[in-house]
């Protein structure tokens, strides 16, 4: 009997977790809402979504799912983390500063673009085409973070007006946009590939 695929978590403290499914289970993965540690058991990708990451690291306080969420990624499992996601992966947060993860060897400065009336969709330059897999790219934009400075592990696959919006660290990806909110989004599409071949 051949078994069922591991499930790709979702982290579902709060936030767009939803769409991230929906994302996913168009590209035939099964995922499951992470909320306490044991969630994590037996994952074969994570998804940290985009939504308010102070109020995300204020539900994880009280519990060892940081530390888990920690001990996984370094571990080696994929990871798609979107907006609040990335923030909450930085090694260094300001604008407020706010403590982090800190597996992510980037620097952000959160609600870099503006106030949420001035969120957009904005025809991104792509940096990498072979590490994306697609030439050109969409960003939906929504109160996003800006980084401010990457380490040398830390691959540019994608920016805007020369930010960079799209990075790779291993088998970590972090978008400062919502791949999840454009049909067909080649960002996912390269996670679900990241995840297969680990598995
Ligand atoms: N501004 C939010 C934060 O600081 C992120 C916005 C988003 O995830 N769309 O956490």
């Amino acid at each position: 009997m051949r078994r069922a695929a591991a499930p790709i978590g979702l982290l579902a403290l709060q936030g767009d977790y939803a769409a991230h499914a929906r994302a996913l289970a168009a590209r035939g993965a099964a995922t499951r809402e992470v909320r306490t540690p044991s969630d994590l058991d037996g994952l074969a990708g994570l998804v940290l979504p985009g939504g308010e990451s102070t109020t995300m690291l204020r539900l994880m306080d009280g519990s060892d799912l940081a530390a888990r969420l920690v001990a996984e990624i370094a571990g080696g499992l994929p990871v798609l983390a979107t907006c609040a996601g990335v923030i909450l992966l930085a090694r260094e947060v300001r604008l407020p500063p706010q403590r982090s993860l800190g597996v992510l060897d980037a620097a952000v400065e959160r609600n870099a673009y503006g106030r949420q009336l001035d969120s957009a969709v904005v025809a991104l330059t792509v940096r990498d085409p072979e590490g994306l897999g697609a030439d050109t790219l969409e960003g939906v934009f929504i109160r996003a973070p800006r980084v401010t400075a990457v380490g040398d592990g830390v691959a540019v696959l994608a920016t805007r007006g020369g930010d960079p919006v799209l990075l790779r660290q291993g088998s970590v990806l972090a978008a400062t946009f919502h791949p999840e909110l454009t049909p067909g989004s080649p960002v996912v599409d390269l996670f679900v590939r990241l995840v297969r071949a680990a598995g």
